[in-house]
């Protein structure tokens, strides 16, 4: 199936043409590793996954590479501020390794509990240093670079006619519009390859290198370790959309040098999740981790479902009355999914109609990846009385791969904890719940529901009396 993406360099949706056929490498920046990463980050890593599953529902063999910067960068794209790891390290009262270690589980948990599919490779910055510098080293070597005594080795964006091409900026309004100031750069775009180590104080990362002690510019890793696990070149870049002005603007400047033009052949860019007061990030302190979400009750799977309700290229609103409404969404379409794995013994899935419904939601993912859309073809499809539960319970299989929600796993549980019976205790609170109603005692009711409830039942009142069903 043909499939089209937006390209931001070319401000075009284009259909994709591996550069090996049946072959899809792609590269994702992903978690700084000195805090949790938050739901906002998340949206990012759920819309890269659903990427990999349409490439790979469409037969494709992906090949997905993604960083972990545990490298201590500075906290500004300007390569000034604090460094986030020493930072991290501080507030935490733990060696950097420590924090790195610390924040790469929580965010293998976090993927997991989204049923993110691990990248193929997650290379760590401070594993491939070497990598890093040789780069440095072929751009000195092809007179990019420059040295700004006891700051660093700089990167010469006059050198590079194409500097600013993904963004749609000019190199020269780019230039004309930045202060001038006192940092010793040539150009405001220019910046930093490698950075030298403070001489009065030792730094707890740092390596080194031909330039002297220090360590590496933050953008230098992504082009040492794409071109490492992807090769000279590659299909796909992705990544946060605040970083195609700068951070990904300088990869290709380091990069297209060293293997020619282009690089990189789609670059793919997300909109944020955004909270109250603007994008959701860890500086505004507005934010929530996935944690967060699971503590206040909700499925993880709720959350991506509120999220492929969107479009990766339009911004998402968060808001717990919208997560509400995707949990009772999702959940009403899990109820029916139980409906059609006990209904579907005994039929035979219908091939045709199979092959017509798996084609149509393909073909709508694999269109810019809207995900909203072939929601929507979901949804038709439960509705549809000429679909027998076999199919849609066949249907559902692929659904879970494409969109990885987890309908038949939420389903099987489902069954499973409603014909659970309750332990004597849990019936003893049930029966004086009841008895407690009958005397008009609502107070004590609700006090039993509450212990019923925290002990992880639910009490449902129906027509022959008051039902016990597990929570899952
Ligand atoms: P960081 O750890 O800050 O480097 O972020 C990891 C990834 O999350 C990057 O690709 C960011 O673009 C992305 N990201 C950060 N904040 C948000 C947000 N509010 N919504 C969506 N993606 C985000
Ligand atoms: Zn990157």
């Amino acid at each position: 199936m043909t499939i089209r993406l937006f390209n931001t360099m070319t401000r075009r949706i284009e259909e994709f043409k591996p550069l090996v056929p049946g072959k899809m490498g792609f590269y994702s920046c992903g978690p700084t590793v000195y805090w949790d990463q938050h739901i906002g980050n998340m949206r990012s890593f759920v819309n890269s996954d659903i990427l990999k599953r349409m490439f790979i529902e469409n037969g494709y063999d992906v090949r997905h590479v993604m960083n972990i910067t545990d490298v201590g960068h500075l906290t500004s794209d300007e390569d000034t501020g604090e460094d986030k790891m020493e930072k991290g390290a501080a507030r935490e009262k733990m060696s950097v390794w420590d924090i790195a270690q610390k924040y790469i589980d929580s965010f293998l948990r976090d993927i997991d509990s989204l049923n993110i599919i691990r990248p193929t490779v997650m290379p760590r910055a401070t594993d491939n240093i070497p990598e890093q510098i040789a780069q440095v080293k072929q751009l000195e070597e092809l007179g990019f670079t420059y040295e700004i005594p006891g700051d660093g080795i700089y990167y010469d964006t006059s050198k590079f006619p194409d500097y600013g091409a993904l963004g749609g900026q000019n190199l020269s309004e780019l230039r004309g519009g930045a202060r001038i100031d006192d940092s010793g750069k040539k150009n405001p775009t220019d910046f930093a390859l490698w950075k030298f180590s403070p001489t009065d104080k030792k730094r707890a990362m740092e390596w080194d290198s031909p330039w002297g002690v220090g360590f590496p510019g933050w953008h230098i890793e992504c082009s040492a370790m794409s071109m490492k696990y992807l090769g000279k070149h590659f299909d796909i870049h992705v990544g946060g959309q605040e970083h195609i002005k700068v951070h990904h603007t300088d990869e290709i400047a380091q990069s297209e040098p060293i293997v020619g033009k282009p690089w990189v052949n789609y670059w793919v860019h997300y909109e944020w999740l955004l909270s109250k007061d603007g994008k959701m990030s860890k500086s505004s302190g507005d934010f929530l981790t996935v944690q967060d979400l699971i503590e206040r009750g909700y499925d993880p799977m709720a959350y991506r479902y509120m999220l492929l309700m969107g479009h990766y290229r339009q911004p998402l609103d968060f808001s717990f009355e919208a997560l509400d409404a995707a949990a009772n969404g999702y959940k009403s379409m899990v109820r029916k999914v139980a409906e059609f794995a006990k209904d579907k013994d005994g039929t035979p899935i219908d091939k045709n109609m199979f092959n017509a419904w798996h084609d149509k939601m393909l073909s709508t993912i694999s269109d810019n990846m809207k995900t909203a859309e072939t929601l929507v073809v979901v949804h038709e499809l439960i509705k549809d009385a000429n679909v027998n539960a076999s199919t849609k319970f066949a249907l559902f299989e692929f659904i879970d791969r494409l969109l990885g929600l987890q309908f038949i796993d939420r389903a099987k549980k489902l069954t499973d904890a409603e014909s659970e019976t309750a332990p004597a205790e849990i019936v003893a609170l049930a029966d004086a719940r009841t008895a407690a109603k009958a005397a008009r005692d609502w107070a004590r009711a609700d006090e039993l529901r509450a212990q019923i409830d925290a002990a992880g039942w639910t009490v449902v009142d129906t027509r022959d009396g008051a039902k016990l069903v597990k929570k899952i």
